[in-house]
């Protein structure tokens, strides 16, 4: 959104655009019965505004699946927003048993994250087949970047057709970018006369957030579930920035000999424990430090650093984060695979002799092995 711009008259003091009354599919559009009020705000912006307070409620497990499981007993359309950057920590497990016989669009989104070059053919791909090990039959797979704006005009053409004049129900876990991404959808699709509404879901605090369609049906914005088997959910808030990446992730390649390990900051480590010298690539986000030690020399530098060259996080936050549990994964030659972590990001094995690796992260935080994302 453009700087406001609070002091010019006749403009918006949201977005800054001039605002008029006459053309309500255009941008700057305010209600004539509106116009006299100060600050002048577009309806455009009103909305994001309304909406992003009324979205603030997250949801506790049991009334999530509750929902969910309402959703399967309506006839609609499910949208499930997902995220690239943690996709099996963003993806709702047991969706498509919850949401019965519905269909489900898969939107991946934020893949502005993924280095420049990626294939985006691949990547649906890969989604696609992911999705279906997980258990998840979709009808249609989106690659979106609710913050570039790319790939909404794709989404919206394949809502309108799978939705066939249904309700469309949004589901997503926290911080897939939901609010995002429904803000555009708002913005792009959606009657601009009609009301955002916001209802309690019954018998929960769960809000659902109504958008009205021009055919009276609706896009219905469900709250974002909380998995606390992300590493994100787990950092205190402040470290966020540093663990997300912002701008498209640099791959970043060690040649590594058997009995090495690389830690990132104090979030993760990763131990080659056996197998022939090999690279590994990681994707992680380009503010996270990566450090090179001994296998044998790991557990005292962690102890020893941990919160000060290990970092982040900070020594008065190591204790804020689970103990580390360590997890094993056979790297079979000749495969290309990825090493998982959810929410801080994956290790690319190139494999060509196989190997075993050790990953410790904080009790709880998801670690798979994967067919690899690039
Ligand atoms: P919600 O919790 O799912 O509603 O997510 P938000 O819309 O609040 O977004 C969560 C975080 O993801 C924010 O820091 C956003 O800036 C960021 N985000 C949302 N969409 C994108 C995207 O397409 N790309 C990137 N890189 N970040 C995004």
């Amino acid at each position: 959104m453009a700087e406001p711009n609070r002091t010019v008259e006749g403009r918006c003091s949201g977005c800054g655009v001039a605002v008029q009354s006459e053309n309500k599919g255009a941008l700057g559009y305010v209600p004539a019965s509106a116009l006299e009020r100060r600050p002048i705000i577009c309806q455009r912006c009103f909305r994001m505004k309304h909406y992003n307070e009324a979205s603030s409620v997250t949801p506790d497990q049991g009334e999530f699946l509750r929902m969910l499981n309402e959703v399967g007993n309506t006839d609609s359309l499910v949208v499930h927003i997902t995220d690239i950057f943690d996709f099996e920590g963003s993806l709702i497990g047991g969706l498509q048993r919850f949401v019965g016989s519905n269909e489900v669009v898969l939107v991946v989104n934020k893949i502005d994250l993924l280095p420049p070059g990626t294939n985006p053919n691949r990547i649906r791909n890969w989604v696609q087949k992911r999705a279906k090990e997980e258990g998840l039959r979709t009808v249609e797979v989106a690659l979106v970047s609710a913050k570039r704006g790319t790939g909404f005009e794709r989404l919206v053409e394949a809502i309108e057709e799978h939705r066939r004049g249904r309700d469309v129900f949004i589901v997503g876990a926290t911080n897939v970018g939901k609010s995002s991404l429904v803000n555009r959808l708002i913005a792009d699709y959606s009657d601009l006369d009609a009301e955002v509404t916001v209802s309690s879901y019954p018998g929960t605090t769960l809000d659902l957030i109504r958008i009205p369609l021009d055919d009276g049906s609706n896009v219905i914005d469900t709250p974002g579930i909380v998995y606390e088997s992300r590493l994100t959910e787990l950092v205190p808030k402040e470290y966020l920035g540093m663990i997300v990446p912002h701008k498209p992730v640099k791959p970043a390649t060690y040649q590594l000999d058997s009995a090495q390990t690389l830690f990132f900051g104090a979030l993760a480590r990763f131990d080659f424990v056996e197998g022939a010298h090999q690279s590994f690539t990681c994707y992680v986000s380009p503010s996270l430090t990566i450090h090179r030690t001994k296998l044998e020399r790991a557990d005292a530098l962690y102890a020893s650093h941990a919160g000060e060259l290990l970092q982040p996080p900070r020594k008065e936050d190591i204790d804020a984060l689970p103990p580390f549990a360590k997890h094993r994964f056979r790297i079979k030659p000749g495969t290309d695979t990825d090493i998982y972590i959810s929410g801080l990001g994956w290790i690319r094995a190139h494999g060509e002799t196989g190997a075993i690796v050790d990953v410790h992260a904080p009790k709880g935080v998801k670690a798979i092995i994967r067919d690899a994302l690039i």
